[in-house]
């Protein structure tokens, strides 16, 4: 296993449209093992394959307490089926660091895709899962949590981003 670099904001991958995953082959399974320590590495509760600038269908989370055991999950080519409720949370994101926003999101949703194995799964999350849910796989459509922020907040984030990388030109 190997720990990837993230791909942070405004890296393009982060910005389009993931593929669907056709082949579930072997190197799909070092990718999903990669990803998985990834996540636990830098540490987040999910991570979406075009962080770490592959840009397919491929998510994957774990919402355990950290005093509990891992317990990681997998889920590809994943598409919310139904969505209920309303809640606000704080987000953060690897792609979008040292910076945290309340998001507004459903509260309970159902999430369909494949497992491991290829075989049909649905995810029924609710509380932070349905938050983590929700967060992965906009970033699959090229969404990230600021885009579902307001527009003067987004700017402002956008604005430190470029001074940011302004003076690393310099
Ligand atoms: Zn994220």
């Amino acid at each position: 296993m190997a720990v990837l670099d993230i791909c942070k904001y405004p890296d393009p991958v982060l910005l389009k449209k993931a593929k669907p995953v056709k082949n579930l082959d072997d190197s799909l399974q070092k990718l999903i093992q990669d990803m998985i320590e990834t996540m636990y590495q830098a540490p987040g509760i999910g991570l979406a394959a075009n962080q770490i600038g592959k840009p397919v269908r491929l998510i994957v989370f774990d919402v355990t307490p950290k005093d509990q055991d891992r317990n990681p999950s997998v889920l590809i080519n994943p598409e919310i089926i139904e969505a209920e409720g309303e809640q606000t949370l704080e987000e953060g994101c690897l792609s979008v660091p040292e910076y945290y926003s309340d998001v507004k999101r459903s509260s309970k949703v159902i999430a369909r895709g494949l497992d491991l194995e290829g075989r049909p799964v649905e995810i029924c999350g609710e509380g932070i899962l349905a938050t983590v849910l929700q967060h992965e796989i906009d970033h699959l459509d090229g969404i990230l949590f600021i885009d579902r922020i307001s527009a003067l907040k987004r700017a402002l984030y956008k604005k430190r981003v470029q001074k940011k990388l302004k003076k690393q030109e310099e």
